[in-house]
């Protein structure tokens, strides 16, 4: 079955080589289960060598399930969290954070942007005092963006000193977590607990995983419980050697990396061959692997008369999304598709 490849969204992309042949030879014979077995303590070691630290580490199915579960781990049910109104805990994961934290409730920032400021934290968390309001215990940025844009380490550190002045945890979404360090060319460590990051969410089902993200806890005691806290969400994998073997093969082959910039690459390669066509317009900056396509709706449906997919439900414009196996000649066709559907 050979289907042209679309760009509607990075999920769409199969499993790359890494995480593919790990598994296989995780595969091999029968194991101890329920996270007991060699592979898991091998891949949240890759994880402590790659963040240069002693953190803990836990696997789970999903992105859903990780950021609700971290979330929670940091919030008592009268806390709140502040997000951007951008975010995917607001916005994509059907009320999952509130709910596994008993109610903790996401206050959303009053800004156009993806990107929280220091001061769009500060306005929510000290706007009110009084026992009547859900008291802010925590933050979440997501890095890059829902948008495709980047927090620079600079922009990171103020937020976090901002979450210390004013006791609040600072959560880290990353999804996309692999695009973001290639884009920046930074360390993981210098983008997250360097940085102030209490607790990161780590992709690896869009970098290149059939399913899993990582939970990284840079302190040890916030992962208290943590442990039961998946169970009994029904995400400890009792198979657990299936979630932990592919970060092994994608963590220790470097291809975590590769395959970020990889989808980078092909963002920034699309937006070259489309940026100066009169009447499209880029609405965000491209620095990671999104790109998002304001035009007329005579453009869109032109693209979709060609046999394009995107989705639509950010602002209105065109999303496309380069995974670890977007193939550039394809994204040569759809450059060359928006060219002329534009004309
Ligand atoms: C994809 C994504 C997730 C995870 O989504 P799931 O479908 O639950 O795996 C989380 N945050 C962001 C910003 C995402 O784009």
């Amino acid at each position: 079955m050979s289907v042209r490849q679309q760009f509607a969204s990075d999920n769409y992309a199969g499993i790359c080589p890494e995480a593919w042949q790990a598994m296989q030879q995780a595969n091999a014979g029968s194991l101890p289960a329920y996270g007991e077995d060699e592979w898991t303590v091998r891949a949240a070691d890759a994880f402590r060598t790659l963040f240069d630290t002693d953190c803990e580490v836990f696997f789970v199915f999903n992105g859903t399930a990780a950021n609700s579960l971290a979330l929670a781990s940091l919030c008592q049910s009268y806390n709140s969290v502040i997000c951007s109104p951008f975010a995917h805990v607001e916005t994509d994961e059907c009320g999952a954070p509130e709910f596994f934290s008993n109610g903790s409730k996401l206050l959303a920032a009053r800004t156009d942007s993806a990107k929280l400021r220091p001061q769009d934290v500060r306005t929510l968390a000290t706007c009110r005092t009084d026992i009547h309001y859900p008291k802010p215990r925590a933050v979440t940025i997501t890095q890059p963006t829902e948008t495709g844009e980047l927090y620079t380490l600079e922009e990171i550190r103020a937020l976090s000193a901002t979450c210390r002045e004013l006791g609040l945890r600072l959560h880290m979404d990353g999804s996309r977590f692999a695009n973001a360090c290639a884009a920046l060319g930074c360390s993981p460590a210098d983008m997250t607990w360097k940085a102030g990051v209490d607790v990161l969410c780590f992709g690896g089902t869009k970098n290149g995983m059939a399913v899993g993200e990582a939970i990284l806890f840079f302190d040890r005691a916030m992962a208290e419980g943590f442990d039961y806290r998946c169970k009994q969400a029904g995400q400890l994998a009792s198979k657990m050697r299936f979630l932990s073997a592919p970060w092994v093969g994608l963590l220790e082959s470097g291809a975590w990396l590769r395959n970020g910039a990889h989808g980078n690459a092909c963002a920034t390669r699309l937006a070259d061959a489309i940026k100066d066509v009169p009447g499209l317009e880029l609405m965000f900056p491209v620095q990671a692997n999104a790109l998002f396509l304001r035009a007329s709706e005579k453009v869109f449906t032109a693209l979709r008369e060609r046999g394009w997919r995107f989705y639509t439900f950010i602002g209105g414009g065109a999303r496309f999304m380069f995974a670890w196996d977007a193939d550039p000649a394809r994204v040569d066709e759809l450059a060359a598709d928006i060219v002329a559907c534009s004309a």
